[in-house]
């Protein structure tokens, strides 16, 4: 079969999440600089019989971005096309890495309103798996999206938007890599700010008992809960005229504190008992004293990332996060053989419109679980998942997309309203199944 002359795929690639948990051998492996390209590669897909996964920053903790037939990884389509200062608007490139469009949009005195713990991450691709932060005035990240042009598998180029195809909009603002390919995305910003961000000590039973007074006293609030343990630390953010500071110690703690960690966690790997201890020796090293930041937005929605590891993030109506929260303590006191690993990361949501949003119509409350992989190495994790999904399912939770789960499409037709109309334009968009894989089958069948 004769190649385009401008696309060439790559032979014996080897695809690898950010978190090394999951990877795939894509059969060709293609960088696409224009549309052009992509076409010819879905022609060829095509006339081959293959499927084809696009890429972004391939971050997501699951295989939902794997495949051992055709990666379009869009690295190259990462410009920036239009800024519309006027209606505070920016077109990108579906690539691009909001890394990147934070420091252009800060040229023009703009910015995204909110932002994951990572910019190392495509437009396209957070959007694709409905990346959200925390805040309870605030969506999640494809709330933001008002516009964008989707490649379907025919070949053919949509615009969508409220006004312009809007079935498929309502799809593609939260699309699982399943609806085509992603050209571009136009987000609504904001003007540009700086955050003040508090950290203090506190415990579960003072913040589950006055959680809306939390949320009301600060636009980004969320708090991370030391399983095993009372320990919570609560962090605040919200904008400022403050000029930029930072508690400098902090930092140098942080750094030799993490290499600690992990040198202790993989002890623990033969003493499992030992994790309640790290978890109170690091609130207590690193987090039960009050630190203060000031600086530009995305430096404080961005967060260091430093280690490997599992994760699991449901959303749940936020009226159940006491309840859930409780129960998951509960569980870990009453099985001293089942271990968690600081922190259980909790934040919050406003409900949205978009089909396949966890906080479809509701106002919700992300509960995020970890287990580290000290040196790589795997911890046993089992129970604890299965602990967790258990209450995340009896409080009415939807899984994160991005993040390993187990639900079929059985659970999810049940969890989400609109299940059916995002299966009917896929259905539409792509009748072959050209853009599906292994995770997507588990979704859609
Ligand atoms: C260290 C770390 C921190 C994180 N923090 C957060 C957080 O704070 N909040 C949160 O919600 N999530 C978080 N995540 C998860 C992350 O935000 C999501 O996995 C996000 O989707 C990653 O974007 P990506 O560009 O890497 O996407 P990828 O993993 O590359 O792809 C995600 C999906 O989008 C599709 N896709 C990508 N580009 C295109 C395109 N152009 N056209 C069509 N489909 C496309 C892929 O096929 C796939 O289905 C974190 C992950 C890590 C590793």
């Amino acid at each position: 079969m004769p190649m385009g002359h401008e696309v060439h795929g790559q032979g014996g690639f080897k695809f690898q999440n950010w978190a090394k948990t999951y990877g795939s051998s894509p059969e060709l492996y293609f960088q696409p600089t224009s549309v052009e390209e992509i076409r010819e590669i879905l022609d060829m897909a095509r006339q081959r019989d293959k499927r084809v996964k696009v890429v972004g920053g391939g971050h997501s903790p699951s295989d939902i971005a794997c495949t051992d037939d055709f990666m379009i990884q869009m690295g190259k389509m990462n410009r920036v096309l239009k800024v519309d200062k006027e209606k505070q608007q920016v077109t990108v490139e579906g690539g691009i890495f909001l890394s990147d469009l934070n420091i252009e949009l800060s040229k023009h005195g703009l910015a995204l309103a909110n932002l994951g713990a990572v910019s190392e991450v495509a437009a396209a691709g957070v959007i694709g798996t409905g990346t959200h932060n925390t805040g309870i005035k605030h969506g999640i990240l494809p709330t933001q999206v008002v516009a964008l042009t989707l490649l379907t598998a025919s070949g053919e180029i949509l615009e969508c938007s409220e006004s312009i195809n809007a079935d498929i909009f309502q799809a593609a603002r939260l699309h699982l890599g399943c609806l085509g390919v992603v050209l571009t995305v136009t987000f609504q910003c904001v003007p540009q700010f700086h955050l003040h961000e508090v950290a203090f000590p506190s415990t579960l039973t003072e913040v589950l008992d006055h959680l809306n007074d939390h949320l009301q006293r600060s636009q980004y609030f969320r708090f991370l809960w030391f399983p095993h343990s009372e320990n919570v630390s609560v962090i605040y953010q919200d904008p400022t005229n403050k000029p930029p500071s930072s508690s400098a110690s902090w930092w140098w703690d942080y750094a030799v504190g993490y290499y600690l960690l992990e040198f202790l966690l993989w002890i623990s790997t033969f003493m499992p008992s030992l994790v309640c201890w790290i978890n109170r020796f690091f609130f207590w090293l690193l987090f039960s004293s009050r630190v203060e930041n000031i600086a530009i937005s995305y430096k404080i929605f961005n967060y260091e990332c430093r280690f490997k590891q599992h994760v699991q993030d449901w959303a749940i109506p936020i009226e159940k996060t006491k309840e859930a929260l409780l129960e998951l303590k509960a569980a870990l006191e009453n099985n001293p053989k089942m271990v968690a690993h600081y922190p259980v990361e909790v934040r919050f949501a406003r409900g949205d419109e978009i089909w396949l949003s966890p906080c479809f119509q509701r106002d919700s409350c992300y509960m995020n679980i970890i287990m580290y992989r000290p040196y790589g190495k795997n911890v046993p994790r089992l129970n604890y998942w299965l602990t967790y999904e258990g209450i995340m399912k009896k409080h009415g939770g939807r899984p994160h997309w991005a993040k390993a789960h187990s639900c079929t499409r059985k659970d999810l037709e049940k969890m989400y309203p609109a299940f059916p109309k995002f299966c009917s334009v896929r259905e539409k968009l792509d009748p072959t199944g050209m853009f599906l894989n292994t995770y997507l089958e588990k979704v859609f069948y």
